[in-house]
């Protein structure tokens, strides 16, 4: 049974059916065939619908095929240390998005979508699909570099505070022979602040924050 076949299609050859045992062969035959013709034109135009006609298209955003023509971030803060929140939604699927793809249909038409809906609705390694998951993966790279340069600055500041600095004074350094030596984690902290690139103070960062947590 092809995947066209709907409840609808099953009535009209049910029907043809019975009327084979009403009015002969011969009729029937020719309903049957009629049922069947009328079938496929249904299927062709279903097929059209579903099949052929890009979403975006069918929600009428324009005429596929569309191409990317910018990217930009749009935030919304309510006020001065309120959360960072979506500045726009996506023309689509209406959900809140920071990162926004603008997109041209191919009938001129502008809009501007998220990079999950570009990513969802054009084929792996179609320009679309290529440009907005680059895009969403560079802005996801530049948030986890802010997150971490923020984690950073509050352990540097945490490791100026007397509490912080006696309670990793009182473990050992994390190298046994250090520690052997007498060293402290706290000389490893201050060591890594200074000499260790992003990875290296986020540890420091993460050791700082568990102190901070527990006390
Ligand atoms: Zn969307």
């Amino acid at each position: 049974m092809s995947r066209w076949h709907n409840a609808g299609d099953l009535q009209m050859m049910n029907e043809a059916d019975r009327s084979a045992e009403i009015v002969g062969d011969g009729l029937a035959k020719s309903i049957q065939a009629q049922a069947l013709l009328l079938r496929k034109e249904k299927t062709d135009a279903e097929r059209k619908i579903v099949g052929h006609v890009h979403p975006w298209e069918a929600a009428g955003l324009g005429k596929a095929p569309f191409v990317v023509v910018g990217y930009r971030e749009e935030v919304y803060q309510a006020c001065q240390g309120a959360p960072i929140q979506p500045g726009t939604s996506c023309d689509y699927c209406g959900q809140g998005i920071r990162y926004v793809v603008d997109i041209q249909a191919a009938c001129g038409a502008c809009f501007k979508v998220g990079c999950d809906c570009a990513e969802k609705t054009h084929k792996k390694g179609t320009p679309v699909y290529t440009k907005a998951k680059r895009y969403r993966l560079d802005m996801q790279a530049k948030r986890r570099k802010e997150r971490a340069k923020v984690r950073i600055q509050a352990a540097q500041e945490a490791l100026e505070t007397a509490e912080i600095r006696k309670a990793l004074s009182e473990s050992p350094h994390p190298n046994k022979r250090r520690a052997d030596k007498g060293d402290t984690l706290l000389d490893w902290s201050l060591w890594m602040m200074r000499h260790a690139g992003t990875k290296g103070r986020l540890d420091v960062a993460r050791c700082v924050e568990k102190i901070a947590k527990e006390k």
